[in-house]
């Protein structure tokens, strides 16, 4: 996303079962199945939130869409997780918005319908861990790297936090193995990203439930419509997710060599592998 982006971001949202239990009827037998995957995250549920969608397909630039390429990237980390027996949800699985769109609100439009509905995809999942996919863009394009974002805000906010390192530390990692000159930054908190008068606007997907004023993000700045609210709507309430959460920016696609790296399958999969491998070992599994 764009520097500016962010910032929306960080309005819209913005950064347990996996037993299915079946009945097989063989020879006139009733033959109940529980159809476990083998795997050390067994049992575990994560759902991966590919950033953007539809008519908002986040930064663009060098041929990289952010909407196609936080797609493709979820996709690899579920196929990894999934191989070592994880239940993984993807809040969208297509370039299409969400599904799940949650009852219909007024005063707001599909881009928040679009955030809420990552929410309530989440929630319903009864996930364990919730990790938004999303790769950075910035006016300077010498800018380059990648970030964990959580916030301070919920009470499982020291969960979110070791999430949040975990996963960009596995980046990191993988990332280097391949010869990736820049380590992510540390894990940052959404809470800090305050203005002058100190005051923040929590990411929709990782913040609490909140009210948020037309009034508080005209003084910051952000258009009001961008983040899907009406012209007409003074305030609006957003819901939460109920597990931790991280929302992690992936490079920069405003950077060419960033860019580049971001369009490349192994470089794309190295990225996957190391989300992966965060995520399993904040279930208390070993990385691959
Ligand atoms: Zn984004």
């Amino acid at each position: 996303m764009t520097a500016l982006r962010r910032v929306l971001t960080l309005v819209a949202q913005h950064r347990m079962f996996s037993i299915v239990t079946g009945l097989v009827i063989l020879g006139g037998a009733v033959v109940s199945a529980n159809f476990v995957a083998a795997g050390e995250l067994s049992g575990r549920t994560v759902v991966l939130d590919p950033g953007h969608a539809g008519d908002e397909p986040g930064a663009s630039a060098y041929g990289v869409i952010e909407r196609e390429s936080n797609l493709d990237i979820a996709q690899r980390v579920r196929t990894i997780l999934e191989a070592r027996g994880a239940h993984v949800v993807l809040t969208r699985n297509s370039e299409a918005r969400p599904r799940d769109v949650p009852p219909e609100a007024t005063g707001v439009t599909a881009t928040f319908i679009d955030l809420q509905s990552r929410v309530a995809i989440a929630n319903a999942a009864r996930a364990d861990v919730f990790v938004s996919i999303h790769s950075n863009s910035y006016p300077d394009s010498s800018v380059r790297g990648g970030d964990a974002w959580y916030t301070s805000l919920r009470p499982f906010a020291a969960d979110s936090k070791r999430l949040a390192a975990l996963c960009i530390e596995g980046v990191n990692t993988a990332l280097q193995e391949k010869g990736y000159p820049i380590r992510a930054r540390e894990a940052m908190d959404d809470a800090q990203f305050v203005d002058a008068a100190g005051r923040g606007t929590p990411m929709f997907v990782l913040g609490p439930e909140r009210d948020v004023s037309r009034a508080e993000l005209v003084e910051r700045g952000v258009n009001p419509a961008v983040v899907g609210i009406h012209p007409d709507a003074p305030s609006w309430r957003t819901s939460a997710t109920q597990m931790p959460g991280t929302l992690l920016e992936l490079l920069y696609i405003s950077n060419p060599d960033d860019a580049a790296l971001l369009k490349d399958e192994p470089t794309r999969y190295a990225i996957a592998r190391g989300i992966a491998d965060g995520i399993a070992r904040f279930l208390g599994a070993p990385a691959s």
